[in-house]
């Protein structure tokens, strides 16, 4: 099943929701603040075309790891690469790798920042786009779920 996480646009809290197409509200638990969703029978299938928080169709996949973690890492074994002679960097990758495989994908709405687990159509979700990024957050553009042209 589809898991959402909805960004608390008072605190900036998690939300953790399951898609309901019978609940259209959801309460963050921290500041009680309540964040109106929209979800269907689609969400319930763990398809996604649609934001249930913003509407929008603009989304994008990435590993679902934490960046901040994986640039500490790779600052630890730069470090220690001095004495390992690179072999911490083998580790690295492999620590990586595994920690990917089992923490698959996430996807996220470039408008709301909702974040989505086990999204059942990964293959049709497009990584990360600065530009569309952007585009999106700063000038608040629309792209309808079509990737960026040119
Ligand atoms: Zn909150
Ligand atoms: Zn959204």
């Amino acid at each position: 099943m589809m898991s959402v996480q909805i960004t608390c646009k008072n605190c900036g809290s998690g939300i953790e929701v399951h898609p309901d197409h019978l609940s259209d509200k959801a309460q963050c638990h921290v500041c009680s603040h309540i964040t109106e969703v929209h979800f269907t029978k689609e969400h319930e299938a763990g398809i996604l075309k649609e934001c249930p928080v913003c509407s929008r169709m603009d989304f994008y996949q990435q590993k679902d790891f934490n960046r901040k973690i994986g640039v500490l890492l790779f600052v630890i074994a730069a470090i220690l690469s001095i004495w390992t002679y690179g072999m911490s960097f083998v580790v690295l990758y492999i620590a990586d790798f595994i920690l990917h495989k089992v923490l698959g994908p996430v996807v996220i709405c470039y408008k709301c920042t909702t974040n989505f687990r086990d999204v059942s159509n990964i293959e049709e979700i497009r990584p990360y786009d600065h530009e569309m990024n952007d585009r999106i957050v700063y000038s608040d553009h629309d792209f309808k779920g079509k990737p960026l042209s040119h």
